[in-house]
């Protein structure tokens, strides 16, 4: 492992591979070899949700495939823009549970600290796209409010930094929101959801780690994977680093449509992860944000699907298959059949 620990008015490279990032729908085509004639609709639905997809996770992807499943999670298509009934701005309900700003606590136990808007890709299924993250400041002052709501309530052990991906914060608002979650004395753990070490893998530098071991309560990182073909060789060294320090490492999917439901892929999946140190957590069925319905499963289809991956691999690789549902007390099991 490299240390070079880059002080703060240097650019780290992370930062540079974010902002180099494509957003640019004519340039992910072409960058892939692939027809202009997605084109048009690319450009109209992104208008709706732009494209970010960062230039490794890009690499990962299959040359002159419309259907890559990488692709398929980040290229803006037609399909977007026609309204499907049941699918919603805010599916799960999140703006009625926020119970302090940026905070939601739908939950016995854990309450979940939306920390910023910003991720390094931008899943198109995702059910937060359309979010009202405008709302949200990050810094410690502006998070104050939240963390007064989290100190005063002691039923909480356990706070969820989700977003956006809070991995987006620089090393030093991260470290300042870490020391301020642990002046809080009934938190016995801390839980970070984010898609970085995927995504954007030079997030996990010298200056991260640093932040991260320097944390006294323990930590557990969920990432986000939906496709064994997103754990390269440059992945899975990030996520042995944080594993060398101690981080628990779990993975959610979303089973897509077109992505990864199918068997093999879930089960080489359940490989993958594991052999880059991290147990699958959840997969969870779609939220139905609006725009997303092109990526839906249907339950039965689902639940076979389990079946099979219990008939395949060891319990503990097979992920539990869950919905979200608003107003529930925890997201809701869904059986294998
Ligand atoms: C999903 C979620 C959690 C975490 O649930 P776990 O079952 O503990 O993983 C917590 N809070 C909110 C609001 C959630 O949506
Ligand atoms: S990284 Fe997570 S929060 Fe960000 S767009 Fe993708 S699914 Fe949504």
């Amino acid at each position: 492992m490299i240390l070079v620990k880059t002080n703060a008015r240097q650019v780290s490279r992370w930062q540079q591979e974010l902002a180099r990032a494509i957003s640019d729908p004519a340039e992910l085509l072409r960058e892939l070899e692939l027809d202009l004639e997605l084109l048009p609709a690319a450009r109209a639905a992104a208008k709706q949700f732009p494209l970010r997809v960062p230039r490794g996770f890009v690499a990962r992807m299959r040359k002159g495939d419309p259907h890559d499943p990488l692709l398929r999670q980040v290229l803006p298509l037609a399909a977007e823009l026609t309204p499907v009934a049941g699918f919603i701005a805010d599916p799960v309900g999140d703006r009625s549970s926020q119970v302090a700003p940026g905070v939601l606590h739908k939950y016995q136990g854990r309450a979940l600290l939306v920390v910023t808007g910003a991720c390094a890709i931008h899943c198109r299924y995702c059910f937060r796209r359309e979010f009202p993250y405008g709302e949200i400041h990050a810094g410690v002052e502006e998070w104050r409010p939240a963390l007064n709501y989290l100190a005063r309530d002691s039923s909480i052990h356990e706070v969820i930094l989700s977003g956006g991906d809070p991995l987006s914060l620089s090393d030093r608002r991260l470290e300042a929101l870490l020391a301020a979650l642990e002046q809080i004395p009934h938190l016995r753990r801390l839980r970070i959801h984010s898609r970085q070490p995927i995504a954007l893998p030079e997030r996990v530098d010298a200056g991260l780690l640093e932040t991260l071991s320097g944390a006294k309560l323990p930590l557990v990182l969920v990432i986000h994977a939906n496709h064994p073909r997103e754990i390269d060789d440059e992945v899975r060294a990030a996520l042995e680093r944080l594993e060398q320090i101690g981080v628990t490492l779990l993975n959610q999917s979303v089973l897509l449509s077109g992505v990864n439901d199918e068997i093999p892929t879930l089960v080489e999946l359940s490989e993958a992860l594991f052999a880059a140190r991290v147990l699958p957590y959840y997969l969870h069925l779609l939220d139905r944000v609006r725009g997303a319905a092109h990526y839906e499963v249907d339950e039965i289809k689902a639940s076979t699907i389990i079946t099979q991956l219990q008939q395949r691999l060891p319990g503990y690789l097979v992920p539990r298959l869950v919905r979200e549902e608003p107003g529930q007390s925890a997201k809701t099991p869904i059986w294998a059949l």
